[in-house]
């Protein structure tokens, strides 16, 4: 049984934490800033759980782990 595996593209996750600056998404207004800057970097922090997520540049884009919810890749 692997976890990260079932997380991986399962289910609607739910980004309640920026993947950025790591602050709270609640309330539904998302930081246009850190959207911007997002369109060029790689996310820091999981969105669903707010773990710093361990980042890899590729050269066609990133993958960023989560140790709980698996890879993101652009
Ligand atoms: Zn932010
Ligand atoms: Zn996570």
């Amino acid at each position: 049984m692997n976890a990260a595996d079932t997380a991986r593209a399962g289910g609607p996750g739910e980004a309640v934490w920026c993947d950025r600056c790591g602050e709270s998404l609640a309330g539904g207004a998302p930081h246009p800033a850190c959207a911007a800057a997002r369109d060029l970097e790689p996310p820091r922090f999981c969105p669903r759980c707010r773990r710093r997520m361990k980042v890899q540049v590729l050269p066609q884009g990133w993958s960023a782990a989560c140790v709980e919810h698996g890879v993101l890749t652009s």
